[in-house]
């Protein structure tokens, strides 16, 4: 079975291993992005996507899915992942 999940900033379902996945770790609070299978906790996805990356940060969507605040730091990380994405 495949695993579908919503996109925070265009609010698509894909399937996950089509997603960038944004994990609030349970047991230290960071936020890991494209986290192994051992990082546990809150998550969010987004589309390999530009826009998607921007409309999450926007109206801090991102931010109250994960109920933590997320950084200017993270985005940097999500558009490094976008990059390596597109370089496959
Ligand atoms: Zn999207």
């Amino acid at each position: 079975m495949t695993i579908k999940r919503k996109c925070v900033g265009c609010g698509i379902i894909k399937n996950r291993e089509d997603m960038i996945k944004i994990t609030k770790e349970h047991a230290t609070d960071n936020l890991v992005v494209n986290g192994n299978s051992k990082v546990f906790g809150r998550s969010a996805y987004l589309c390999y996507n530009n826009t998607c990356i921007e409309q999450a940060f926007k109206k801090n969507k991102l931010q109250k899915i994960l109920k933590t605040p997320v950084s200017q730091e993270l985005k940097g990380q999500l558009t490094d992942e976008l990059r390596h994405h597109e370089s496959k």
